[in-house]
């Protein structure tokens, strides 16, 4: 429902006061601002009419997280030196299950983007209609140019202090960047073995040791089943568009390849020292060496150039390349206003944000004054934990389910959040995506919040 003028102008007032009274008790933490306000600015209106919701201050409240924990984290290097890494959980909010989110081990950790991927997380379990609340950790490793031995060390340190927050019932965690498979084995291993049970605590793990088939491929499926459904809309497929992917990581691999089975021509990836544009397209044979080169080599993309004769950009972003449909899969605010407005020129139809937060708010806008396609990340990449969530649920049964049967699911779960988001997204012709999202994954946690009373 539209609101009235005084009713905007309250909004618009109280939306700043607000975000002011949580940046004066976040200082510094940018990127839990930036998603935030990316929140709140549809939150806020839409709680307008809702006094139920205001008098209990459940937006206040879903902005505090349940708790943070911090811990030291000392490993011995290859070259007997002691180490020192900050570890971090941020169980941000357990209100419709438990706490289920990734861990991230990248240099640039900190908590403001533990906190930012803690929020978001709450929001895109609830829309996957999966039990699961929200959370996020990791710590400041860089996994890079490290050996296997030091990465088993950083992990089983990690775990041992880890392992007293998280179990099956209280907190699932699963990879993210710098923690992928080989990651995630090391740590839930050094879980078994000082828990000395074997539950589904972490996801994403080895198929032979508990994990789903598809959880590999999920987030990336899920984007292109995303981005699907939008184009559908408009009476458009995937076949024979001109896709722009960044990363070359999990998230990007993946759609890639779904794009790539489904007839998209996809010309470019990247990883954080630049992208390849390759005009004949990368096929499935060139995908599988970048996976080569990516997991196992743990080489940079820039020698896919060499190898393929594609072109190379260093230290720059595809966004200069014309493309039908895009999507961010490396990390958070690699898309800007400028970039946006490059793609917007250049006939682009349609973001799926396979990456948490790609896009800056100025970028989003950008594309919803265009009446872009855009799908946010909070719906767009949820496949990934909705298989997670199905991953928990074959450990608990004690049985695995086949490929199909999983990936039905996940396409289902999938075609379930794009209906959410157009229900509680239609502006006129146009579906705002982020809106939608937002206010779906709101009203689930909300509405629980409000039953438990004041917690
Ligand atoms: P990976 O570690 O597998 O890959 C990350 C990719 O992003 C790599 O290509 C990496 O390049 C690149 N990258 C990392 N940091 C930067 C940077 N600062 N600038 C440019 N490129 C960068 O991670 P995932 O694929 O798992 O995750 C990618 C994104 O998707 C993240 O935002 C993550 O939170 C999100 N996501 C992941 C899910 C999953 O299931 N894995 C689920 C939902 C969201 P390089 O190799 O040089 O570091």
């Amino acid at each position: 429902m539209a609101l009235t003028k005084t009713q905007q102008a309250h909004a618009d007032a109280y939306l700043r006061r607000f975000m002011a009274g949580l940046k004066r008790r976040n200082p510094g933490q940018p990127e839990f601002h930036q998603a935030v306000h990316e929140f709140a600015r549809d939150i806020v209106p839409f709680l307008e009419d809702k006094k139920d919701y205001k008098d209990a201050h459940i937006l206040d409240r879903m902005t505090e997280p349940d708790r943070v924990i911090v811990f030291r984290v000392c490993w011995v290097d290859d070259d007997n030196n002691v180490r020192v890494n900050r570890g971090t959980r941020v169980q941000f909010n357990n209100s419709i299950g438990p706490y289920k989110g990734g861990l991230r081990f990248h240099k640039n950790v900190n908590i403001s983007i533990l906190k930012f991927l803690g929020f978001e997380q709450v929001f895109k379990n609830s829309l996957t209609t999966l039990p699961m609340g929200g959370a996020k950790g990791g710590a400041n490793f860089n996994p890079h140019g490290k050996s296997d031995q030091e990465v088993m060390r950083f992990c089983q340190a990690f775990m041992t202090e880890l392992v007293r927050h998280i179990g099956p019932d209280t907190d699932i965690p699963a990879g993210d960047i710098g923690v992928g498979a080989r990651e995630v084995s090391y740590l839930f291993g050094q879980y078994k073995r000082l828990r000395n049970e074997f539950t589904g605590t972490m996801t994403g793990k080895g198929l032979s040791f508990g994990g789903s088939l598809i959880r590999t491929e999920a987030t990336g499926y899920g984007c292109v089943y995303f981005a699907r459904e939008m184009l559908a809309t408009r009476g458009e497929e995937i076949r024979g568009k001109t896709c722009l992917v960044s990363g070359s990581g999990n998230v990007a691999h993946y759609t890639a390849e779904k794009l790539i089975q489904l007839g998209g021509k996809v010309v470019t990836m990247s990883d954080s020292s630049g992208f390849i544009h390759d005009k004949d397209g990368i096929d499935e044979e060139k995908l599988a060496w970048i996976g080569e080169l990516k997991t196992k080599r743990r080489g940079r993309i820039a020698e896919y150039a060499e190898k393929w004769g594609a072109d190379y950009h260093e230290g720059k972003r595809p966004w200069g390349v014309a493309g039908d449909l895009v999507f961010p899969c490396a990390t958070q605010n690699e898309l800007e206003e400028e970039d946006a407005k490059t793609l917007v020129g250049n006939g682009c139809m349609l973001v799926s944000e396979g990456a948490n937060m790609p896009s800056t708010i100025e970028a989003i806008n950008v594309f919803l004054d265009h009446k872009v396609l855009f799908g946010p990340a909070k719906a767009a990449n949820a496949g990934g934990v909705a298989v997670s969530g199905l991953e928990q649920s074959q450990n608990a049964m004690r049985l695995s389910w086949s490929r199909e049967e999983v990936d039905a699911q996940l396409l289902d779960i999938m075609r379930k959040i794009h209906q959410s988001c157009v229900d509680h997204g239609r502006e006129g012709d146009y579906v705002n995506y982020v809106k939608g999202a937002n206010i779906a994954g709101f009203i689930k946690v909300g509405d629980a919040m409000l039953a438990y009373g004041v917690l």
